[in-house]
């Protein structure tokens, strides 16, 4: 960067230093050409005079060198010339400087000679006799000047060279150095700086990539330490019916079972298998809604429909502990997952039975509004203390592990209740009562972004 900033500086130096190189010598030879139109013009009054008392008799012995003098008559015949022979040159009387002299006493012109590119400087003065005398000189051009000037010009560009190239070095170096002592993992001392206010943006820039960072780093280990934490507690879960089942299974293999206690024996093996099974079934449901849901498909459905279906799957269950369980409300289309909001109902109601009591009854009510529809899950159960209403989404929280064991609960209902929600971009709301009852409100906004 600082060789960068350096070549930039000396660039910007050295065409600064050019251009106004140029615009120097144009003023300089415009002032110059001033100064010698002025000094031919009082060379040419002088010469006038000389010419108007002596004659031909001044060009006699006289030094001309540089100079072309030439007597014009008042005809425009050329009476003398020091450069051509008189008698052979044409008429005069069209020249420019010429026909302004002869109108106002004096005139001047400049033109380019045939053979050089010179420029050519011309001066006349009338005389008292109506005559024009003449002077003339070469006009320099830009590049004989220059080549004049090679010189002193090559050294002023050199030094200037130099000069332009140490300080842009250090002007660089200046530049950089504060720069480079940036500390990065603490930019937020550079505010407000005086020599950091250019940089303020990007240390502000750095300093909010960083703490976005940090919050990274902390959700990644967070999830990490939960996903820890639910392997630990899908192991656990797992041992016990295994234990269960390989115990009841090495007692019959050695035939110490009576004949009549294998049927309760071979019962439980079996009711530790389904419990096994079911937790395998709702750690892949998680899995899937961990996912974000991406492969399931988003199909027209109807949320009262689906209550419907899954109060049919528990009617049995539900029965079997004295629990009724009923649906009201409206038909509610919707776009949605149809399996996962099936979870949803299923899940709820499937708690509500469980955590009942018997002659209990659950009602599951379907509203929909413009923008939302709403699931009511009703139950006269016995309530969700205040402090656990929150926590009951956690995987593999129960409040009463027991009874959950009991009644053949996973501890994962709920958690896969919230992320099928989150699915759809609703919320869930628990309203209880201990002793009472509970009421799980999901509301699912009629406009998916899917
Ligand atoms: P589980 O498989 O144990 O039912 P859930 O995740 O579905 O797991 O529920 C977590 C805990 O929340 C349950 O163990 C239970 O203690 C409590 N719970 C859930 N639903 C109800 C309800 N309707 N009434 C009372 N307690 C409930």
């Amino acid at each position: 960067m600082s060789s960068k900033i350096f070549k930039s500086i000396w660039i910007a130096a050295i065409s600064v230093f050019l251009t106004s190189m140029i615009f120097i010598m144009d003023i300089s030879y415009n002032y110059f050409s001033t100064l010698q139109k002025n000094q031919l013009k009082n060379e040419t009054e002088l010469a006038a005079q000389g010419v108007a008392k002596s004659g031909k008799s001044y060009f006699e012995n006289l030094n001309t060198e540089g100079y072309r003098i030439t007597w014009i008559d008042v005809n425009g015949n050329v009476l003398y010339d020091n450069e051509a022979d008189s008698a052979t040159m044409e008429n005069h009387l069209e020249r420019e400087e010429v026909k302004q002299a002869l109108k106002n006493g004096f005139g001047e012109s400049t033109r380019y000679s045939n053979t050089l590119a010179d420029k050519q400087l011309y001066a006349t003065k009338r005389l008292p006799d109506g005559s024009v005398l003449r002077l003339s000189i070469v006009q320099m051009a830009v590049w004989t000047i220059l080549l004049g000037f090679a010189q002193p010009i090559c050294f002023v560009i050199l030094i200037a060279l130099v000069l332009s190239f140490v300080l842009a070095l250090r002007l660089a170096k200046k530049i950089v150095k504060p720069i480079n002592e940036i500390d990065l993992d603490n930019p937020e001392q550079y505010y407000n700086k005086e020599n950091y206010k250019e940089v303020e943006p990007l240390l502000r820039h750095i300093s909010a990539q960083q703490s976005r960072l940090k919050r990274d780093q902390t959700q990644i280990e967070k999830t990490a330490l939960i996903r820890q934490e639910f392997t630990a507690n899908v192991s656990h879960e797992l041992k016990t019916p295994l234990h269960i089942i390989s115990g009841y299974a090495e007692l019959l293999e050695n035939g110490m079972v009576k004949s009549g206690d294998i049927k309760p024996f071979a019962g439980k093996i079996r009711s530790e298998s389904s419990r096994m099974t079911k937790l395998v079934e709702d750690i892949i449901d998680l899995t899937k809604l961990d996912n974000g849901g991406a492969e399931m498909r988003w199909e027209d459905c109807d949320l009262y429909r689906i209550a419907e279906n899954a109060i049919d799957s528990l009617e049995v269950g539900a029965s079997a502990l004295n629990v009724t369980i009923t649906v009201k409300g409206t038909n509610a289309p919707m776009k949605a997952i149809p399996q996962v909001i099936y979870s949803i109902v299923y899940n709820l109601c499937d708690n509500a039975i469980k955590y009942n009591h018997s002659g209990g009854s659950v009602t599951v009510d379907v509203q929909q509004s413009k923008y939302n529809t709403l699931l009511i899950v009703k139950d006269t159960g016995i309530g969700i203390p205040e402090e656990s209403r929150e926590r009951i989404f956690e995987r593999f929280y129960r409040i009463d592990k027991s009874r959950s064991k009991e009644v053949g609960g996973t501890g994962l209902g709920l958690s896969i209740v919230k992320h099928a929600v989150m699915i759809h971009n609703g919320k869930i709301e628990v309203n209880s009562e201990v002793g009472q009852g509970s009421d799980f409100i999901v509301t699912i906004p009629n406009a998916q972004k899917k």
